[in-house]
């Protein structure tokens, strides 16, 4: 028996074939800085990291659709990759295979979505991330965790800051400590 797993797909477009000359060494998951802030279990997926995110959506589209949205495009991946693959070309022209395919990272819309609402209105982001921060620090922790979802199934909670960064910023600024 012989396993696909998408490869025929990825080798049916000249644009992905690339990917399979890929010798797993892991420079390109050691420079993400996605990667290096997620962590390999947030992909959800077999093979995480910059290369993960172009072969698990070839292998299962629906599932990971998010993946190659979660790429910032810096480039770095394929700067580091030994066998020179465009990893983060690949990433972006993944996309809109996937919007094709009528895809899309609904979760991540929904994010964004919600976030832009807040930045247009500065009084209501301040009050609600103050709020955040309070609901937070004196929820129970396992609550909070199970609101902050598929996050903290594979790790720990940062500690939850009593202030804002721009608060924080504005009182070095003023005092002139870091
Ligand atoms: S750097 Fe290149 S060869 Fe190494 S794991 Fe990533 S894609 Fe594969």
């Amino acid at each position: 028996m012989i396993v696909d797993n998408g490869r025929s797909r990825l080798l049916a477009r000249p644009e992905f074939r690339e990917a399979l000359a890929c010798i797993r060494c892991g420079a390109c998951l050691n420079t993400c800085p996605v990667y290096r802030r997620s962590g390999g279990h947030s992909y959800g997926a077999v093979i995480p990291g910059p290369i993960g995110s172009v072969l698990e959506p070839a292998r299962d589209p629906a599932t990971h659709v998010e993946l190659p949205h979660a790429c910032t495009l810096c480039g770095s991946c394929s700067e580091v990759c030994p066998v020179k693959i465009p990893l983060h070309r690949q990433l972006l022209a993944f996309r809109s295979v996937l919007a094709e395919a009528g895809l899309h990272p609904r979760r991540r819309r929904l994010a964004f979505d919600l976030a832009a609402a807040l930045f247009v209105r500065p009084r209501l982001y301040r009050f609600t991330t103050a709020l955040g921060r309070q609901l937070a620090r004196e929820l129970p922790t396992r609550l909070v965790e199970m609101l902050a979802g598929p996050w903290t199934r594979q790790r720990a909670l940062p500690p939850i800051p009593s202030e804002s960064f721009r608060a924080q910023w504005r009182r070095a600024r003023t005092t002139g400590k870091e």
